[in-house]
């Protein structure tokens, strides 16, 4: 038996409006749609492809709208506007039709500078947001596997005549574009960007064409009524399947992914030891299977029981034939209580029959665990990461599967892969932008490692005294789990030569 913690709480979903901006070329059957890339610097959905929107302000909701005796989405319709002003200045107000280029520059920067809120901007100039500019097409909550959450009301708007979309020098978006719906999700489907499920359905459902049953094939998906989603593609045949689990805060969750081709379907870290996630994920995977599937192997990342407490009840589900496979150093650990029927290797390729062409090759990246795998796909630079880079929260490198050595050469060996494109991590949402998130892990490990050794070279000799100095970041009541942190870096440390310790037990500056 494993130690199970009560499950943690999901943050509550904040309000939050987004716009579906379109514009009609004459001699085209295809709409084109604004679409923004949200920076890479961003923690939260960074280098995701995206629609502008935001969140609500609670002046929103003094903002003069006709036409909607709805006070919840009278308010939302108000933040819709003015997130659309502020990201792309396109200004959507009646009787704004006869503003110029320039002073509509101007309401921007009354808005900007703070000198005019939203409503009392649009009294000012006297303008009015009008309903019958935003259709509803959708609500849609971020699922709990996320640290931010947003119930999003999404609207289409057609973008007014003679004005052009631009993006400031806005820190969140990096850039936008007219781009025909049809050619958003061929680039999607290539594997070139990434997208949330409702920007995806979005772009799915403009490109079918402007129809007369447009709004309802919108409000038609499953989760465009503030169901939260659980089957997500962030990246074709790859499913993400957040379940929830007892796993370390701020997670609620671990990422369960499913892998399928046209004939088979391979199962990575099904962690959840509750019964009503077990089965939601088992109805998934049912689902998969009456496509004509079969299962290839449940495969482990590691042994961490929020990765593998599904796996018995999964197997129970599909037959105890179905086979799991795993990495020496995580079967040894899991005896006599999860067994593993297959060792991958570092270098062990899985490839999938049927199509597309999946082939994933296993990595053995000791550090967070030290029978740790990872897997690469390199076609379309997808990389599995399991813990050692997540999508949510900071990896715990702790003694004695953790290894801090270890886990810096394999964040280093996970850079050094070309073109990647995408990491799905063990919790949290699928990371668009591998790079820069991988620059941040190395650098913010060496800097805590030089900052545990300046502590040591002024006299801080126990893990409580270096954790005082170094980790003022962090609250009080995570302590006890920066005490380990700390000793996993003093064992670097010393295996560097830099700090020894004492026949005390004391950790003092190496010679
Ligand atoms: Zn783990």
């Amino acid at each position: 038996m494993m130690p199970f913690d009560p499950p943690q709480r999901a943050p509550v979903p904040k309000d939050a409006a987004a716009v579906i901006l379109l514009r009609h070329q004459t001699n085209s059957k295809d709409p084109e749609v604004f679409l923004v890339k949200r920076s890479e610097k961003l923690a939260f959905l960074g280098g995701y492809h995206a629609f502008p929107g935001g969140q609500f302000d609670a002046t929103d909701v003094e903002a003069p709208v006709e036409n909607c005796p709805e006070t919840e989405t009278r308010a939302a319709i108000s933040y819709a506007a003015r997130e659309l002003f502020e990201e792309t200045r396109v200004l959507v107000a009646r009787g704004g039709e006869a503003l110029t280029k320039g002073q509509r520059e101007s309401l921007f920067d009354d808005l900007q500078s703070g000198r005019l809120s939203w409503p009392a901007l649009l009294n000012h100039y006297e303008l009015h947001l009008d309903a019958n500019d935003f259709t509803f097409v959708g609500r849609w909550v971020t699922p709990p596997f996320s640290a931010r959450r947003f119930d999003t009301l999404f609207f289409l708007v057609n973008c007014p005549a003679k004005q052009i979309p631009q993006i400031g020098e806005d820190a969140e978006l990096e850039s936008g574009t007219w781009i025909a719906a049809n050619e958003a999700v061929g680039r999607w489907e290539r594997s070139e960007i990434l997208a949330v499920p409702p920007v995806l359905h979005a772009l799915k459902t403009l490109a079918a064409g402007l129809t007369e049953d447009l709004v309802q094939r919108f409000l038609a998906a499953p989760n465009a009524n503030g169901e939260p989603t659980r089957r997500i593609e962030f990246r074709p045949n790859y499913i993400c399947f957040p379940v929830r689990t007892p796993t370390k805060p701020p997670a609620t969750h671990t990422d369960c992914y499913l892998i399928y081709t046209s004939q088979e379907l391979l199962i990575i870290d099904p962690g959840s030891p509750y019964e009503d996630e077990q089965q939601a994920l088992a109805q998934t995977i049912d689902d998969l299977i009456a496509e004509g599937r079969s299962v290839r192997e449940i495969v482990l990342t590691h042994m961490h029981p929020d990765h593998v407490g599904g796996v018995n009840a999964l197997k129970k589900h599909l037959g105890e034939q179905t086979k799991v496979a795993a990495h020496k150093l995580t079967a040894e650990p899991l005896s006599g209580s999860v067994r593993v029927d297959r060792l991958i290797e570092d270098g062990d390729l899985i490839d999938l029959q049927g199509t597309p062409e999946i082939s994933l090759q296993a990595m053995h990246t000791p550090g967070h665990a030290r029978g740790h795998l990872c897997f690469h796909d390199e076609r379309t630079g997808t990389l599995i990461s399991g813990d050692n880079i997540v999508g949510l929260g900071s990896v715990l490198i702790e003694p004695t599967e953790g290894n801090m050595r270890d886990y810096l050469e394999s964040l280093r060996r996970m850079r050094a892969l070309p073109n990647l494109s995408v990491i799905f991590g063990g919790h949290g949402p699928a990371i668009a932008n591998p790079y820069t998130k991988l620059d941040q892990y190395i650098s913010h490990r060496l800097e805590r490692e030089q900052n545990i050794l300046q502590a040591v070279r002024e006299g801080a000799a126990t893990p409580q005294a270096i954790v005082a100095r170094v980790y003022t970041d962090v609250s009080p009541k995570a302590h006890a789990m920066a005490e380990r942190a700390v000793l996993a870096h003093l064992e670097k440390l010393i295996e560097d030569g830099l700090v020894q310790k004492s026949f005390k037990g004391l950790f003092l500056p190496g010679n």
